[in-house]
């Protein structure tokens, strides 16, 4: 039987009392956030407020405390040492200090910049730009129908050229997961380094950075019960040593005189300015709720649900569900369009029943262009959601055409 996870998020409980159905089916834009987390930033902002890493008073070396220990917390959770976790703004802001800090720094007209062209854009514009900056050329795998990136494309196209390979872990239109392992050590074996942006895949699969030997990780607080505005770049020390800071200013020097300066070493040295230290509590309330129900607990969840709203949608045959038709190899990502239907329609209806999903481009647009559609549906899922939305939703779905007067109804 599935724990009823949802007596922890205030919102789903409200949304009952209010006697309107409400199935959260966007969990790839946002997720909710549990009591716990929610307790955890208010208990920091009445208890805790202070500047960390400045003063010299019991408060601020407490808040100092907080922010700190999320760090430990994150680097236990992804396999990684504490020094190795910078904290950004998200996903996004990770790739662009990495673009900027790496990318534009050290390539050069002649090298070459990896991504598939299923990257989100924000794995995708910073790259863009740095090969524009440096002369450095962009080239792109291919996905197949099915979503996935066929083995030639990678073990083609990773040559000595290649000094970056950028890739989204599990793609947020099409939930493919990619053969990360894999295309990793044939990286390394070039001399590349490697970015994984794990914004889909750190809350919802087990990760060990060492394990994976990846030498940079992206990933998003709020897309796994935290708050907004905090995420992480993972970096492999030896590596984030040798990266210059990009946000420049208070809280990240050694020394500065005149025209000199000599910053902190990492993971300090990256985060100039005052940080988010309330987020960063949340961050680490979210990491233990999820540690709570174990990370293999979360897959295998979500695994199931993913058969079972594939099955379920696969009975409406003026529905075509982009990506593998084989629920293993993706995760809770389902995109899918309504014959004749244009997707913000669709989703319009379908949150006249009470149920919310994404319609667009899903900031993937060369990946639209590569499938040959304009925009999809999208319904992503998260442990907390159940068979009986999924049932829900799916006879929502089957009422859309009927609602714009097709007559097949
Ligand atoms: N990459 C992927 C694969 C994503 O799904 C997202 C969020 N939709 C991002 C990057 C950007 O994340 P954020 O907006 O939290 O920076």
């Amino acid at each position: 039987m599935t724990r009823d996870y949802k007596k922890d998020f205030p919102l789903f409980e409200n949304r009952g009392k209010r006697g309107k159905p409400f199935i959260y089916f966007d969990n790839a834009a946002t997720t909710q956030k549990p009591r716990q987390v929610i307790d955890t930033v208010r208990d920091y902002y009445e208890n805790t407020t202070a500047n960390p890493h400045r003063g010299a008073y019991a408060l601020s070396n407490e808040s100092t405390e907080v922010f700190e220990s999320s760090r430990q917390a994150v680097a236990d959770f992804i396999g990684a040492k504490t020094e190795e976790i910078v904290f950004t703004g998200g996903t996004t802001e990770a790739i662009n200090l990495l673009s900027l800090s790496f990318g534009a720094v050290k390539l050069k007209e002649g090298d070459v910049i990896l991504i598939s062209i299923a990257e989100h854009h924000s794995n995708l514009l910073p790259w863009q730009r740095v090969a524009r900056v440096t002369g450095a050329k962009l080239r792109y795998m291919y996905v197949d129908k099915n979503g996935r990136i066929p083995r030639e494309e990678w073990e083609q196209k990773i040559t000595n050229r290649t000094k970056i390979v950028a890739l989204g872990h599990i793609s947020n239109v099409l939930g493919s997961i990619n053969p990360v392992s894999e295309i990793i050590k044939k990286a390394h074996e070039a001399g590349a380094v490697v970015l994984l942006d794990g914004a889909q895949s750190v809350p919802h699969i087990k990760i060990d950075v060492k394990e994976l030997d990846v030498d940079f990780l992206a990933f998003s607080a709020h897309k796994m019960l935290g708050p907004s505005g905090i995420g992480v770049l993972y970096g492999k020390y030896e590596l984030l040593k040798d990266l210059q800071p990009i946000k420049i200013g208070g809280g990240i020097v050694e020394e500065v005189t005149e025209h000199t300066v000599r910053y902190l070493d990492p993971p300090w040295r990256f985060e100039g300015g005052t940080p988010n230290v309330e987020g960063a509590a949340g961050l680490k309330a979210a990491i233990g709720y999820l540690q709570g129900i174990g990370m293999d607990k979360i897959s295998e969840i979500e695994n199931d649900l993913t058969r079972y709203a594939l099955d379920k949608m696969r009975e409406l045959p003026e529905i075509e569900i982009y990506g593998a038709a084989d629920s293993n190899s993706r995760a809770g990502i389902i995109s899918f369009n309504i014959k004749d239907v244009h997707p913000h329609d669709a989703a319009t209806i379908l949150d006249s029943y009470g149920v919310a999903i994404r319609a667009g481009h899903h900031c993937a647009q060369p990946l639209m262009q590569h499938l040959g559609v304009h925009s999809t549906c999208r319904i992503s899922l998260y442990f907390y959601n159940t068979r009986e939305e999924i049932d829900l939703a799916v006879a929502a779905l089957g009422k859309v055409r009927g609602v714009l007067g097709y007559g097949d109804e």
